[in-house]
């Protein structure tokens, strides 16, 4: 069984071989030494392996955080206190890839994947372990960067890498806002290291501690400016706890598959050991450990590349998991070598240690035990409360009830497939609520999911669909009642989480919005996240001050949904609004939606002059890359350019000219993660601001099984308007 690799992209295979090839060659000798694995560490960047989450853009690898969970479980196989000190490192890249200036990256990302510098991450402090929030290492603002004065503890790699990620506080009395996260040279002449206090069976992950004395760190090595450390801290010890358990899994492996080799070669009276019942049984309970705790860790590995919600309590399940059984499970496979299993040449006293090391790091199991009783009562008391009241009404379905769903998974190749299918309620991940879903839509990005033309899917088997309408069958949270009518857009759903292609979805509470007062949920999936795009859209230009006098309004990919609805809105608000479209024979549908002027988009796709004649007083662009340069570039001075969308490409080669001296603004628009409050304003709007004729005539209506032949017509440009999924057609 290899669950945890198993599930992984087909890139991540040639890593997880190399790190094994790696593992076995250079850091086997070295199991067993009292010594730093920096040397090999460094190694392994060397061969290009510590690039593993880090986006491909900056020279990684790009794969998924399950791919980093498998990393770990292979390496600990060879040597537990390896994988945790190469692990750090990688994540020490990570945070700089995902948070930190320009500058910084440019200046640590390059040498730290080749290895030339070795990070580490600092939170921990003598007195401040499990309560992060108490850390002590003081951070003062000074002239041009910060000061930071104080100790860390406990701190894998410290005894020699070169950049920690320090986390400081900037004002004890603000708490956890106060905390920051800075970029800190180790091997400055401010910092002392501690390196006094090896710790048993863990000698290569080097842990030590350091202590600074009036560090400076320029601004631009501000990685989380203060009010934005601790959330990064808690959202990165999530994952940690996952690494913990995956290489509790490389550990019970080693030492099982150690154990077994042993018991079946030596004999005892012309009989293998392992013929005995009570030690084969012994072995049988490790195995079942060691395969639980896979299961464990692959699914806390699942939720948090989905970015779900039930991540934190499977990381944390993972991890207590880990914790409470390893250290016997390894007990029991030296038990199984008998006085040979103490010898130290055997390596598996230090995995006990090791073992050991696992109820402590990244939070003890009695931590592990007060977070998962904190979520207790959310996870179990309301079930109890739920399934004793009285039962059901006929229409609550059981979790056994079948639905059509579209599902995606990926084939042999890194292919899309996409296939029609019967799912049960079981199959559905966990969610607040359950969303009986009555229509969804088929948009850009659930052409590009469906095909696979792009990477929008982040995880398989996936369902895509990224808005839908319908009602409420069940929710554990109190806004949301069974009856109440719904629609979601956006939040990862079709991306990172399962969408509304199906007859059923599952879903947190705070993402819902409640169906405006009169609108159906075919309405609103003829609106669809296009047009609640459009809305933010027009919301954004009222924001900054465009009037409907301003003068005229350009819309671009004008016969696509966003553009087509944006050209409504507008035009019902009194704006002047010209359409630029590819099909000047949709010319008459354009004037019904409201537009006065039509430009071929021929004229705005090529790449145009920095500055250009000044036409718009304002912009909807659903398009970007040469069309987004040139429409910048025609507008008027002080005008404002909305910009959501990318149909023509994700570039933008622009000069700077329109803001520096024409004084435009360009003004982003994301509809997937929008405040909630945004959202409300949105689709009210959208209910008494749109015409139901225009919405009719823009709509068509298709059935599931429809969208898997229309999705590669509406990404060559070939469907007009929205197309509406009725999930039960
Ligand atoms: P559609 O496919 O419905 O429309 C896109 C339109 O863009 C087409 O109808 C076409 O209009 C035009 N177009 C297509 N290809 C090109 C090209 N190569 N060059 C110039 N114009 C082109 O998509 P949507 O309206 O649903 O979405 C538009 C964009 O907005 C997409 O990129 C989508 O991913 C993005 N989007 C972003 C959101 C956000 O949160 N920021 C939310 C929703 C969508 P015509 O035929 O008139 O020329």
């Amino acid at each position: 069984m290899n669950a945890l690799v198993d599930k992984l992209p087909v890139e991540a295979a040639p890593l997880l071989a190399a790190l094994r090839a790696f593992a076995q060659a250079q850091v086997a000798p070295l199991v067993g030494k009292n010594q730093w694995a920096g040397p090999a560490i460094r190694a392994a960047c060397a061969q290009g392996l510590a690039g593993i989450e880090i986006p491909k853009a900056l020279g990684g690898l790009g794969l998924p955080f399950t791919a980093r969970a498998a990393a770990v479980e292979v390496l600990a196989r060879v040597d537990l206190a390896f994988a945790f000190a190469f692990i750090n490192h990688h994540n020490a890249i990570l945070r700089i890839a995902e948070s930190a200036s320009a500058e910084a990256r440019e200046r640590y990302i390059a040498p730290m994947l080749r290895g030339d510098l070795i990070g580490c991450t600092a939170m921990s402090e003598d007195g401040a372990g499990s309560d992060f929030t108490a850390i002590g290492m003081a951070a003062r603002k000074v002239e041009g960067g910060w000061q930071l004065t104080g100790g860390k503890q406990w701190i894998g790699n410290a005894v020699g890498a070169e950049v920690a990620l320090v986390f400081a506080q900037t004002d004890a009395q603000l708490g956890p806002a106060g905390i920051a996260c800075f970029i800190t040279r180790l091997d400055a002449p401010e910092c002392r290291r501690v390196t006094d206090q090896p710790m048993d069976g863990m000698a290569l992950a080097g842990i030590g501690g350091f202590e600074l004395d009036s560090s400076f760190v320029a601004d631009s090595d501000v990685l989380y400016p203060p009010g934005q450390g601790f959330r990064q801290a808690m959202a990165g010890v999530n994952k940690a706890r996952v690494h913990i358990a995956a290489m509790a899994c490389g550990l019970l492996h080693s030492a099982l598959a150690q154990a077994t080799a042993y018991c079946s070669a030596r004999t005892v009276a012309g009989q293998p050991v392992l013929n005995q019942q009570g030690l084969r049984w012994s072995l049988v309970d490790v195995s079942v450990t060691h395969d639980v705790l896979r299961l464990l860790t692959q699914r806390a590995a699942a939720l948090i590349e989905a970015r779900a919600d039930e991540a934190v309590e499977a990381a944390a399940t993972a991890k207590l998991y880990a914790g409470n059984e390893s250290l016997a499970a390894v007990g029991q496979c030296v038990q199984a070598l008998g006085a040979r299993g103490m010898a130290e040449h055997q390596g598996l006293t230090r995995r006990l240690l090791a073992a050991k090391a696992l109820c402590l790091a990244d939070g003890s199991n009695e931590v592990m035990r007060e977070r998962l009783g904190a979520s207790l009562v959310r996870r179990y008391a309301r079930d109890w409360r739920d399934d004793t009241r009285a039962s059901p009404t006929p229409s609550t379905p059981s979790s056994t009830a079948m639905f059509p769903a579209l599902y995606l998974t990926r084939a042999e190749g890194g292919a899309t497939r996409a296939e029609l299918r019967t799912l049960s309620q079981s199959d559905l991940p966990e969610g607040e609520v359950l969303v009986r879903v009555s229509h969804s839509t088929l948009n850009y990005k659930d052409a590009l999911a469906i095909t696979g033309r792009s990477p929008v899917v982040r995880s398989f088997p996936m369902v895509p669909g990224i808005d839908f309408a319908g009602t409420v069958e069940r929710s554990s949270d109190p806004r949301f009642a069974p009856g109440d009518a719904v629609v979601l857009n956006g939040w990862g759903a079709g991306e990172t989480r399962w969408g509304g292609l199906a007859g059923y979805a599952t879903t947190r509470a705070d993402w819902l919005v409640p169906l405006p007062a009169g609108m159906t949920a075919q309405k609103a999936m003829s609106i669809g996240t296009a047009g609640y795009t459009a809305m933010l859209c027009v919301m954004t230009l009222e924001a900054h001050g465009v009037q409907p006098d301003a003068g005229p309004v350009l819309v671009t990919g004008a016969n696509g949904g966003v553009g087509s609805i944006a050209i409504a809105l507008l035009s019902r608000l009194g704006y002047m609004v010209t359409a630029s479209t590819g099909r000047p024979e949709e010319a008459e549908h354009l004037h019904a939606l409201g537009a006065s002027g039509i430009v071929d988009r021929a004229a705005l796709s090529s790449p145009g002059k920095p500055l250009q004649k000044e036409n718009w007083a304002a912009a909807i662009d659903a398009v970007g890359s040469h069309t987004l340069a040139n429409v910048l570039a025609s507008t008027r001075y002080g005008g404002v350019v909305a910009a959501c969308g990318l149909a023509q490409g994700m570039d933008l080669p622009a000069t700077v000219a329109p803001f520096i001296l024409r004084g435009v603004t360009l003004a982003g628009v994301d509809s997937v993660y929008a405040p909630l409050e945004r959202r409300h304003t949105a689709w009210q709007r959208l209910a008494t601001e749109l015409s139901v004729e225009v919405i009719e005539r823009n709509t068509r209506v298709i059935g599931l099984g429809d969208a898997l032949t229309l999705a590669p017509d509406l990404l060559e440009g070939r469907v007009r308007g929205r197309v509406v999924v009725d999930v039960n057609r």
